[in-house]
């Protein structure tokens, strides 16, 4: 009775991508490798779980803090193709991370259990990634996104995918900028994401990022495989990695353009 009360919570919330988000930021910072970082996981793969999704969780090392963790729910298709959609799980210490970064992960976990239906043309991956801030690991890397990046090439990504996409700061302030380190707009993924964004009546422009890029894409790009962020437009996010990083300040309106923009952009044939 229980695992199906549990089950049963899961599902509706994950439903709402606002209350997911409110949920998660509410339980305060999430740094890599951290007790809530892991808790913020769990709640994903069982999301994961009850959408049907085959999950998968891949562990590495974030040197001089712990372990931390990718959780990947996969959904298969008959074809080969491929599309992946991640957010980051972890936030800086001292903030919340309601638009940094539950807003992502909670647009995710509401994809999970519409993936049937909304009949993605490729096999869809959807990951919660871990230790992406760099300010906390001092890395110069995205860790959970170098990570996820290489075992996508292990799983002939070179060939298969088609775009990865992090959203990441999609809670408010819209239009948002889809953004990419590529010097200029590219057929199979800016314009293919720019053109989900129509079709959902979803405003959106492409902004090249201004080096290689801060957000889980950038792992993607170095290794040579196509990927671009979704996030915060012009007016940029005051409350990056700071303690007004409240779940307060989320629009539900901008959690739900955010999703209608990806799922077109996972049914785009
Ligand atoms: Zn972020």
């Amino acid at each position: 009775m229980l695992a199906v009360a549990v089950a049963a919570a899961a599902s509706a919330a994950a439903a709402d991508p606002h209350s997911v988000a409110v949920r998660i930021s509410s339980w305060g910072p999430r740094p890599a490798a951290s007790d809530r970082e892991a808790r913020a996981h769990g709640l994903m793969e069982r999301v994961f779980h009850t959408a049907g999704l085959r999950v998968g969780v891949q562990e590495f090392r974030v040197p001089g803090h712990g372990r931390s963790r990718n959780v990947i729910g996969v959904y298969d298709t008959p074809r080969t193709c491929l599309r992946i959609v991640m957010a980051h799980t972890d936030s800086a210490p001292g903030a919340p991370g309601a638009n940094d970064n539950a807003s992502g992960l909670a647009v995710v976990a509401a994809l999970a259990g519409r993936l049937s239906r909304i009949d993605p043309r490729c096999d869809v991956w959807l990951v919660a990634t871990g230790a992406e801030e760099r300010v906390y690991t001092g890395s110069p890397d995205h860790l959970g996104a170098l990570a996820l990046a290489r075992r996508a090439r292990s799983h002939g990504a070179r060939r298969r995918l088609q775009w990865a996409l992090s959203l990441d700061e999609v809670g408010r302030d819209r239009p948002f900028w889809l953004r990419s380190p590529a010097s200029a707009v590219r057929p199979t993924v800016e314009r293919a994401l720019l053109d989900a964004g129509s079709r959902g009546h979803v405003p959106l422009r492409w902004v090249r990022d201004e080096s290689s890029g801060n957000s889980d894409h950038r792992e993607f790009e170095l290794l040579g495989l196509p990927a671009a962020k979704l996030g915060v437009g012009a007016g940029g996010e005051p409350c990056r990695h700071m303690a007004c990083d409240r779940p307060s300040r989320l629009d539900p309106k901008s959690l739900t353009l955010a999703r209608r923009m990806t799922a077109a952009a996972l049914r785009a044939h």
